[in-house]
């Protein structure tokens, strides 16, 4: 039996090993971001995640703490190695958990298709793809403000 793509599972966790999750299904999304937020909770010049709906994730070993940097929206991470693992919270009606695509144990089975926030994209970082680009997120059927560098 081939495995369908709605059993699939993922398990990924933080740097120490303290912190274990796995996620089950199609992920919602695969994307860069480029936000200020998320540079700035990671310290990195842009971050990849990959968004489940909060129901398909858990936690099979420890607990992310979570920082809120504001109601509702929750930045994870090991309070033992201080790895940035996951944002949840509500977006665009689901309630979501996203995780670093870096934190997952096979990081290359997820390949980011769009760019959001190309708006606050630090202007000496790109990436010579051809995806779209949109200026905050795609949902509710935006379009992109373009494709590739500019
Ligand atoms: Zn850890
Ligand atoms: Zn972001």
């Amino acid at each position: 039996m081939t495995l369908m793509a709605s059993d699939e599972k993922v398990n990924g966790g933080c740097m120490c090993g303290e912190v274990r999750y796995e996620a089950i299904g199609k992920p919602v999304n695969v994307a860069y971001c480029h936000c200020i937020d998320c540079r700035g909770f990671t310290g990195a010049p842009v971050v990849a995640w990959v968004v489940y709906e909060t129901q398909k994730v858990s936690f099979v070993k420890g607990k992310c703490k979570i920082y809120e940097s504001s109601p509702g929206r929750g930045w994870g991470f090991c309070d033992q190695c201080g790895t940035s693992i996951s944002w949840e919270g509500e977006s665009f009606g689901k309630i979501v958990t996203e995780f670093h695509i870096s934190t997952l144990d096979k990081p290359d089975e997820f390949i980011p298709d769009r760019h959001w926030y190309d708006s606050q994209r630090l202007p000496w970082f790109d990436v010579a793809d051809n995806l779209p680009r949109y200026q905050i997120f795609d949902y509710g059927g935006k379009e992109p403000t373009h494709h590739g560098p500019k």
